[in-house]
C-alpha cells in the first residue's frame, strides 16, 4: 500500500539529525550523496514505534473544541496527569465520544521507502536552531 509519495510532487526536505523523519530512514541516509538511490526497510521499532498501553480510550467530544472536524488519524497535543506533554492520535469518532490513543497510527508497521537523494546543502543556523528546514535554499517557511 502506498502512504505518500512525491512522485510528480516536490521533493521532501528535511533536516538530517534534527528528528525530522523516522530514525530508521535517517539513519540509512547518512553519508548518501545526491543522486544516490536507496530502498530502505524501517522496522516498527525505527520507525513508528510498537504498539503498547491501553489502546484506544474514549473521550467525551466536548473535551474538543467544537469547530474541529475531528477525523481518524488526526495528531493532537494533550497533557499527561503529571504534566509532561503527550502526543494522541484519533482512532474513532463516534457521535459523542472521540476513542484516542498514544499510538501513532502506523505503530507496528514495517515500512518501506524508495529514494533518491535530490539535492544537498549545509543548514542555516536558523534552520539549526529550530530543528527544521526551511525550504529549498534555507530562507522559506518563515512563518513560525
Ligand atoms: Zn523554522
Amino acid at each position: 500500500e502506498v502512504l505518500d509519495s512525491s512522485d510528480g510532487a516536490d521533493p521532501l526536505f528535511y533536516l538530517h539529525g534534527g528528528g525530522n523523519i523516522v530514525p530508521g530512514l535517517e539513519e540509512e541516509l547518512t553519508g548518501k550523496s545526491v543522486g544516490d538511490k536507496l530502498s530502505v526497510v524501517v522496522t516498527p521499532e525505527k520507525g513508528y514505534g510498537v504498539p503498547g498501553g491501553p489502546g484506544p480510550q474514549p473521550v467525551e467530544r466536548s473535551a474538543f473544541p467544537p469547530e474541529v472536524q475531528l477525523e481518524v488519524g488526526m495528531q493532537f497535543h494533550a497533557e499527561a496527569p503529571d504534566g509532561s506533554p503527550l502526543t494522541l492520535w484519533i482512532a474513532g469518532v463516534e457521535d459523542d465520544h472521540v476513542l484516542v490513543d498514544a499510538n501513532h497510527p502506523l505503530a507496528g508497521v514495517t515500512l518501506h521507502f524508495d529514494i533518491e537523494v535530490m539535492s544537498l546543502r549545509a543548514a542555516t543556523e536558523d534552520e539549526l536552531a529550530h530543528g527544521h528546514p526551511h525550504g529549498p535554499d534555507g530562507t522559506a517557511g518563515h512563518h513560525h
